[in-house]
């Protein structure tokens, strides 16, 4: 019987990925293609961490951990979260994982049993639904509003809920979105979710990719009880430019902390070594690296706004967070450019790699067809460029 996973076959490829890849082929042919696909900081690991990652190699700290994770990184966390996030938790409410994807994965895991739902925003980040149907559970879609900023209301969530509800994953700053919810809107979401028992995966990952000087709070941080319902979920990729080091983690109560270890223990094992020395050094060490970056991501962000605003049939939000910008298609929509017929975000996307060398992700792998997603993890010159040629095209010139 050579029948494949069913559940296996669900799972659709990543479209982000599938387009930086296609991007990154033509550049190694030779084309001058402009990338706004990036999900990653184009910065360097800061000097700092890279050199304890050196110096874990060189003091053969090179050899199997405990499975979830080094006692030092657990606690380094654990004061992180005290500092950032004026939360306790001890190292056993701690597990260390390979990024914070691989985090989310062992919590959907833990907690998520046959037809389980579980609420996710639309735009969402491609991985949630797909991490859903692979621990067994059912996405529920609340579609969001650009007018409102993309987040949800208590009546979206009271509308999604349902008697097989476990979960919601919040995401702020969010991705795609780069929506924020601010203290007095997560306390009306945790007041929600304590009222019915429900859990709460925070994904926390741009959490210190925050502007106009606003605070990230944690949802864990309002009460105790929502504390005890919350999986907090964070990491090293965006905040620190590690994300090939693969370090994520989650602070949760010790009873989930414990069943993600054991689907760990027997899956990927420790998380590498060298990277959770390096981890250690991230966020224990001199944090002004993370601020120079933010810095950068600010300028970029407004001139990216800014521009994508005077290009006529494109608009955008100024997002609050993280470093995507979701632009608003309708406009182009029906439109024929360059003799193509333009129907759906994918052909727009199409279009701007073929006729414009710029690659952009597609709406429609986050769950909303009327937009594409540009990131400005990418230097100021290479906006610059590819804004340009973007506006070309659109403007069919
Ligand atoms: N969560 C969100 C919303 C993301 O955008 C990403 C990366 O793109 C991740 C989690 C995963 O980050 P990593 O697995 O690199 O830690």
């Amino acid at each position: 019987n050579t029948k494949l996973s069913e559940k296996g076959l669900k799972i659709s490829p990543s479209v982000t990925l599938e387009i930086t890849a296609k991007a990154k082929s033509m550049k190694t042919q030779g084309i001058d293609v402009v990338s706004f696909g990036a999900g990653e900081p184009d910065f360097n690991t800061p000097e700092n961490i890279a050199e304890e990652g050196i110096k874990a190699i060189k003091e053969g700290k090179t050899r199997y951990t405990p499975a979830s994770g080094i006692l030092e990184l657990k606690e380094a966390v654990c004061e992180k979260l005290k500092k950032d996030n004026n939360l306790t938790y001890s190292p056993k409410n701690i597990i260390i994982s390979s990024g914070a994807k691989h985090s989310i994965y062992n919590a959907l895991m833990a907690i998520t049993n046959p037809g389980d739902e579980i609420i996710i925003s639309v735009p969402y980040w491609v991985s949630y639904p797909e991490l859903i149907k692979l621990a067994g559970g059912k996405p529920v879609f609340i579609k969001t509003k650009e007018e409102n900023d993309f987040k949800y209301t208590l009546e979206d969530l009271n509308n999604a809920l349902s008697n097989k509800t476990k979960a919601i994953i919040l995401n702020s700053p969010n991705n795609p979105t780069g929506t924020f919810y601010n203290k007095n809107e997560l306390e009306k979401i945790a007041d929600w979710a304590v009222k019915n028992n429900i859990f709460v995966i925070s994904d926390e990952i741009y959490e210190k990719l925050v502007y106009d000087g606003e605070n990230h709070v944690s949802i864990a941080s309002l009460n105790d009880e929502i504390k005890n319902l919350t999986i907090l979920i964070n990491g090293m990729s965006k905040a620190y430019a590690m994300t090939g080091w693969r370090i994520g983690y989650a602070a949760a109560s010790e009873d989930i902390t414990k069943i993600m270890s054991n689907i760990q223990s027997h899956t990927t094992s420790n998380p590498c070594s060298i990277s959770q020395y390096a981890s250690v050094e991230g966020l224990s060490g001199d944090q002004s690296s993370v601020e120079k970056m933010k810095k950068h991501f600010e300028e970029r962000r407004n001139f990216m706004v800014d521009t994508v605003n005077s290009i006529e049939g494109l608009s955008c939000r100024k997002p609050k967070g993280a470093f995507y910008v979701m632009v608003n298609i309708t406009k182009i929509k029906g439109k024929t450019i360059r003799g193509m017929k333009i129907e759906s975000s994918l052909d727009f996307a199409k279009l701007l790699l073929d006729e414009g060398k710029v690659a952009v992700i597609p709406g429609i792998g986050f769950g909303d067809d009327d937009y594409i997603r540009l990131s400005y993890a990418t230097s100021m010159e290479n906006i610059e460029k590819g804004l340009s040629r973007i506006k070309t095209i659109v403007e069919d010139k």
